[in-house]
């Protein structure tokens, strides 16, 4: 089993294909979004964690780019910059996967980046900007 975080570009004319639905179906792949902007008629962008077979994730990437689909690997990391952190708590209501959470009893906030899925609400939640995000972007080899 392999698990690899992509960005997609769709170019306009196949951003309305049902592209996630034969990923999931005829390439058996697990998929999960972790950010979309598609707008109809326009170039659009996904990232999302594809996890399934070797076999089975090469086959969809080959299948992905016979349907016009721009394909790059990524590595996204969230840091915590800890030193700007208030403690205020505003990340850990909307904190999906409970990564930034209360310490109890001290009630200092803190941050699992083990259980973070990478969805960025967390950076715009943070008044004092003490999340960042960290991408690298590789050319999907
Ligand atoms: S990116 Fe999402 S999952 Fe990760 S810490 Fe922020 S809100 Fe939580
Ligand atoms: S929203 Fe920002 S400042 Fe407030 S607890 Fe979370 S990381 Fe710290």
């Amino acid at each position: 089993m392999i698990k690899q975080k992509i960005v997609l570009r769709y170019p306009p004319h196949v951003v309305e294909n049902p592209t996630i639905y034969h990923l999931i179906k005829d390439f058996d792949l697990m998929v999960n979004i972790l950010r979309a902007d598609i707008n109809p008629k326009k170039e659009g962008r996904l990232m999302m964690e594809l996890s399934g077979t070797e076999l089975n994730y090469q086959r969809a990437v080959e299948w992905l780019q016979e349907q016009g689909l721009h394909i790059m690997g990524l590595e996204q990391q969230i840091i915590w910059r800890s030193e700007r952190c208030t403690h205020c708590g505003a990340c850990t209501v909307i904190c999906p996967t409970e990564a930034l959470a209360f310490k109890r009893p001290e009630m200092t906030v803190s941050f699992r980046e083990d259980k973070c899925v990478v969805c960025e609400l967390c950076l715009r939640a943070c008044p004092a900007r003490a999340m960042e995000t960290l991408v690298d972007n590789a050319n999907f080899k």
